[in-house]
């Protein structure tokens, strides 16, 4: 069995891409400086495929700042008012992603890739695009690992996919330009060729919701694709989920193998099997891309054994689910974390270990250490104590419809005598305020041992004291205490949640230079004690102003965590509801009156099948209830999110039932309340007037102009004033700069019929 993994992480394994990127765009580091950490990196990479045993090393994965951006560039796909063509130099290359501030032109779009974390550069096309081959990149990098010793399997994103992913500049439709690019495909796999075996060839769009554009072109498309390719060897890769009504068209491509994700698309195996072409090799993807856990090699070899049965060895390749871009790189690096719950992990480093196990195992006799160490780290987590609390399950059994619901409907809340009395547009901000350098470097002197705790505290109760004044002086309605003690709204109530743990060097590219570290649910999750009800009712205590209180939403900590593999995720997130629910209570005991719950993920969390997006909103909304719904009559929720598109999920939406929810909408200029044409949201709702994506100060006029606009949509009643997001990134001068103009168009306002 041949093994392989379907893309490596660039950023290493303590962020070396990262800083010298970042050094480089401060131009503290020379263009070949930063050449030159690329290359070790790519070295590296290839290193630990080659010393794990792969049969091949990816070229093509390592990008300086995303992996589509660099397809487009290939392809010679560069939007026109960069006025530039391929080859770009570096320079050129980071103001296509980055914007071109000295020209004032703005950075090509980002969004998220499938249902993952990571974010790509969105191709552009129009009518004048003019597709024209730049294979520089792939052939020299490729070269490389030749002349290294290493066995290249060029990566590249097919065009399907890419096409599918791009847009098109004022409605135009990419797919007129099929021919053209599928042409310049066609000349890369020939140039391609020469230089390898294999060519993967990613078309993880066929695991989501095709149009029927793509089915149609598809046969054709390929039947050139293979055509181009040559005597060299294709993989057509897939995964996310499973093939389901696209199974047809992967076997029929005519590439000589096809990579299934197992791991997210289990079920598919049978049919894949029953459908598989004799002349089509098959990889399965047994070894997880997206999750930090080891693999049970017990089972893995369960499902290898009957595949070698019925494909022959020779025709079974073993290798990742996806790409690793999505795990860490090295669980050796976390020297910290508790020895029994590392022995359950591994990272892409590991990972490779695992899969050239798993494809040497069936064969193998002799030494069966290594498998029974694994089956001794499978065993100790299924029975581990820290990982199955019983007063959680329990818990978790007796939850009841009546838990779901508010008291009353929201109409008879707002009536209710006890709310906190609001004029009517009032203002409010989404909770966190400037993290100036001075809150950092507190941080890190109290993380470092440098400060006590008592001092420590004393730095954070000065700056909410000088949050909640600034507000009081800025004449703001509804207050908050600025989240100062907070670093990241997810790592900060999983510190102090039981099931959580915290990895060191646990680093995924998001986009670009930046990382995120997700925090790690082991095991069920309770809440020991309070999280946030001290710095909040300290914050109250120093207003006759309410203050609201911030937490974090169920849904969201589960999105942006990595999460057992043992539990369904709606389990997962309904324990966490419940942990917040707690805390929601007991803000509401201390006399925190209105209580905001951010949800920012929600739609991050959604299925890469449309068809299953009900399911998962129905659970996503229960848990939001669940961690909200304790609360009495004159206790006002609130929730936040912050991204436009949700036309699709609106009704989800209002099913969470917050009295107040504030969203993004300044940059679409409150295109997004279109949606509230054809559905009457029916509880309360803060537009965002101020965009804080940008260090622009909105004037009052324009504020005055948008919330005249959210007027057409939504009853003036029922409409807040707040920016569209929290004010963290922001600095000072601007944030008291937006948020006068932001309070006096609201005064203006309730003069005004
Ligand atoms: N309350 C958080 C803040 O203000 C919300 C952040 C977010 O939506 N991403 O920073
Ligand atoms: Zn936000």
């Amino acid at each position: 069995m041949k093994s392989h993994v379907l893309g490596f992480p660039r950023i290493g394994s303590k962020r070396e891409l990262k800083f010298a990127l970042e050094a480089f765009w401060k131009q503290k580091i020379t263009q070949s400086e930063l050449e030159a950490t690329a290359s070790n990196l790519r070295k590296t990479n290839w290193q630990i495929q080659h010393n794990a045993g792969l049969d091949y090393v990816c070229t093509g994965d390592f990008s300086f700042y995303d992996q589509i951006l660099d397809m487009s560039i290939t392809l010679g796909v560069i939007p026109e008012r960069f006025q530039q063509s391929a080859p770009l130099d570096l320079q050129e290359y980071f103001k296509l992603a980055r914007g071109d501030a000295e020209n004032n032109i703005p950075a090509m779009e980002m969004t998220k890739w499938f249902n993952t974390n990571y974010h790509y550069i969105v191709p552009e096309i129009s009518t004048c695009t003019t597709p024209r081959l730049n294979a520089e990149r792939l052939i020299s990098q490729t070269k490389e690992a030749i002349a290294l010793g290493f066995n290249p399997k060029p990566v590249i994103v097919g065009p399907l996919t890419y096409l599918s992913l791009s847009k098109g500049d004022g409605g135009y439709d990419v797919w007129e330009k099929l021919p053209e690019v599928l042409a310049v495909y066609c000349q890369l796999l020939k140039e391609l060729a020469p230089y390898c075996q294999w060519i993967q060839i990613d078309e993880p769009i066929l695991c989501a919701d095709v149009s029927a554009q793509v089915r149609k072109e598809f046969a054709p498309t390929y039947e050139r694709i293979v055509a181009a390719a040559g005597e060299c060897n294709t993989m057509l890769a897939t995964y996310f989920d499973n093939l389901d009504d696209n199974l047809d068209l992967a076997v029929s491509s005519g590439c000589s193998a096809l990579h299934i994700d197992l791991v997210r698309g289990q079920e598919q195996l049978g049919r894949v099997l029953a459908q598989l072409p004799e002349t089509m090799l098959l990889s399965v993807g047994i070894v997880d891309g997206r999750n930090i856990w080891k693999t049970d090699y017990v089972r893995a070899l369960k499902v290898l054994e009957k595949l070698s049965a019925e494909l022959g060895s020779e025709r079974l390749w073993v290798g990742s689910s996806c790409s690793l871009l999505h795990t860490p790189v090295d669980l050796l690096n976390e020297v910290k974390l508790d020895p029994e719950i590392r022995s359950w992990l591994a990272f892409a480093v590991q990972k490779c270990h695992e899969i050239k196990f798993l494809s040497m195992a069936l064969a193998a006799s002799g030494d069966d250490s290594e498998l029974r160490e694994n089956i001794a780290a499978i065993a100790s987590r299924r029975n581990s104590s820290r990982v199955h609390n019983p007063q959680v399950k329990e818990r978790l059994d007796k939850i009841t419809p009546e838990m779901l619901q508010r008291q009353s409907p929201y109409a008879q809340r707002k009536e209710e005598k006890d709310r906190p009395v609001l004029p009517e547009f009032p203002t409010t901000t989404i909770g966190s305020f400037p993290q100036t350098k001075e809150i950092r470097q507190q941080r890190l002197a109290f993380k470092k041992g440098e400060i006590g705790e008592a001092e420590y505290n004393e730095f954070i109760k000065d700056q909410i004291g000088m949050i909640v004044r600034k507000q009081e002086e800025l004449g703001l309605d509804v207050l908050v205490h600025g989240e100062p003690e907070r670093n990241d709204m997810v790592e900060y109530f999983g510190q102090q949640l039981a099931g959580f743990c915290f990895t060191d060097f646990g680093w995924v590219q998001s986009y670009g230079s930046r990382c995120v570290k997700p925090p790690v649910i082991f095991g069920d999750i309770s809440r020991p004690a309070a999280m946030t009800v001290e710095w909040l009712t300290y914050a109250q205590s120093l207003t006759d102003k309410p203050l609201k209180g911030m937490l974090t939403g169920p849904v969201t900590i589960l999105c942006w965590s990595f999460i057992r593999d043992d539990l369904p995720r709606e389990t997962v997130c309904k324990q966490l509801a419940l942990a917040i629910r707690d805390e929601v209570l007991d803000l509401e005991q201390a006399g925190i009156r209105i209580i905001q719950i951010d949800e920012a993920a929600l739609s991050e969390g959604m299925p890469v099948k449309q068809r299953e997006h009900g399911v998962y909103l129905e659970w996503a909304v229960d848990a939001f209830r669940l961690a909200t719904t304790g609360v009495t009559d004159s206790t006002q929720i609130h929730t936040h999110m912050c991204y436009s598109k949700f036309n699709t999920i609106i009704e989800s939406i209002a099913a969470m039932d917050a009295d107040v929810i504030s969203i993004e909408s300044s940059r679409s200029k409150m295109r997004l309340l279109d949606c509230f044409r054809d559905f009457e949201y029916p509880n309360e709702i803060g537009p965002g007037v101020w965009d804080i994506h940008s260090p622009r100060i909105p004037s009052t006029e324009e504020i005055i102009s948008l919330l005249k606009r959210a007027c057409e949509y939504i009853p003036r009643e029922r409409i807040w004033v707040n920016p569209d997001c929290g004010l963290k990134t922001r600095d000072w001068p601007e944030t008291i700069a937006s948020i006068t103009n932001m309070v006096a168009a609201a005064k203006a306002l309730r003069t005004q019929e």
